[in-house]
C-alpha cells in the first residue's frame, strides 16, 4: 500500500483511526478535526490524490461502499441528508467526508455553512459512538 509520510490521511490511518469500515480499498472512519457526531470520512487505503487519481479498480468499488456507508449513516443518525463534501485543498489523499443533515439543521446553517461551522459541532465522544454504530449498520447490511 502507498503511505506518504506528510499526509494527514495516511497517518491517520497508519496509526489507527476510529475505523467504521476497512478493506483492501478503502477506509472509512473519523478525521482529527472532523468529530462531529455522525461525519465519516471514506478514503482510498492507498494514497492517491483527487477523484482523478481512483485506479480502475476504485473507481468501480467507489460507488457501492459510498451508496452502503450513506444508507448506515442515514438509518443510524435519522439524517434527512447525507451531504458529501470533497475539497481536496487541506488533505489531497483522496477522500470524501459524508456528513449527516438533521431535519431540523436551520436552512441558513446548511449547505457549506454546516462543514465551515464543524467547531460548534464537534463532540469527540459522541462521534466516537456514533461511528460504533454505524460501524455495527454496516457489518449487519454484510458490505
Ligand atoms: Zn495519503
Amino acid at each position: 500500500m502507498s503511505v506518504q509520510a506528510d499526509c494527514i490521511v495516511c497517518q491517520t490511518v497508519r496509526d489507527g483511526q476510529p475505523v467504521v469500515y476497512s478493506d483492501e480499498l478503502w477506509h472509512a472512519g473519523i478525521l482529527p478535526g472532523l468529530e462531529v457526531p455522525g461525519w465519516i470520512t471514506l478514503q482510498a487505503a492507498r494514497h492517491t490524490e483527487q477523484v482523478t487519481g481512483m485506479n480502475a479498480e476504485e473507481a468501480a468499488t467507489f460507488g457501492p461502499r459510498l451508496v452502503a456507508l450513506s444508507q448506515a449513516i442515514k438509518t443510524v443518525t435519522h439524517a434527512e441528508r447525507v451531504y458529501l463534501y470533497a475539497f481536496g485543498d487541506g488533505a489531497p489523499h483522496w477522500h470524501v467526508l459524508l456528513a449527516p443533515r438533521a431535519a431540523d439543521l436551520p436552512e441558513e446553517a446548511r449547505h457549506g455553512h454546516y462543514f465551515d461551522d464543524r467547531e460548534r459541532y464537534r463532540d469527540q465522544e459522541q462521534a466516537v459512538l456514533v461511528a460504533s454504530e454505524i460501524r455495527d449498520r454496516l457489518a449487519a447490511a454484510a458490505l
